[in-house]
């Protein structure tokens, strides 16, 4: 990767936006109005708008290893503030991948320094789902299970927080558990069952 064929791409993607529409970045610097906020993998072979079809100033996008969605974690709270308050996005899109190297490293026996703390939320997803994940003899299986559960329970932080309850209430919101299958290419959707999982947890996280 020579850094300036960054540039000359750089160059050659203004010639064909400007080419099909000579007002492109005239109307895209006046505003932005993405209806979902995304939630994925740092990883660099997710690249989320080419795998979607997405274009600039539909999406709003936070990235973190293995997609977390951390309490204490302000860059990822401020997205989701931001997202939901400012830009009423209609959907939230928390979008695991399989072949994950966040997910793999904790489940190993690792000392990995400044990244035990974040990768724990993640052990903490293996504590919750131990029965179901000790019972997968397959290795593989296990680690593709465990990157599933991690989107499910990055989702249910997402409905923990005080923004996405008010949103739920009064709003019209979706949150999405998806699998990017990175052998595929296929967006895989869980069609995890928000409304049960909002019963269960409501009666200890209300927040309003
Ligand atoms: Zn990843």
């Amino acid at each position: 990767m020579n850094i300036e064929h960054i540039f000359n791409n750089n160059r050659q993607w203004i010639a064909e936006k400007l080419n099909k529409d000579p007002e492109y970045f005239k109307k895209l610097a006046s505003e932005q109005n993405p209806e979902i906020l995304y939630i994925g993998c740092s990883d660099s072979r997710v690249t989320t708008g080419d795998l979607m079809g997405i274009e600039p100033g539909d999406m709003f996008v936070h990235r973190n290893i293995a997609n977390m969605v951390s309490n204490t974690d302000l860059s990822a709270m401020s997205v989701i503030n931001y997202a939901i308050n400012n830009l009423k996005v209609k959907h939230v899109v928390i979008c695991g991948h399989y072949n994950c190297g966040g997910v793999k490293a904790a489940m190993q026996a690792e000392d990995m320094g400044i990244l035990n703390p974040w990768l724990r939320n993640i052990r903490d997803v293996y504590r919750l789902h131990k029965d179901e994940l000790n019972a997968i003899t397959d290795e593989e299986q296990k680690y593709n299970r465990l990157v599933e559960l991690n989107v499910q329970e990055q989702c249910v932080n997402l409905i923990k927080t005080a923004e996405v309850q008010k949103a739920l209430r009064h709003q019209q919101i979706t949150v999405h558990g998806w699998v990017f299958d990175i052998h595929t290419g296929h967006i895989i959707d869980m069609k995890i069952d928000f409304n049960k999982i909002l019963k269960d947890i409501m009666e200890i996280y209300r927040l309003e």
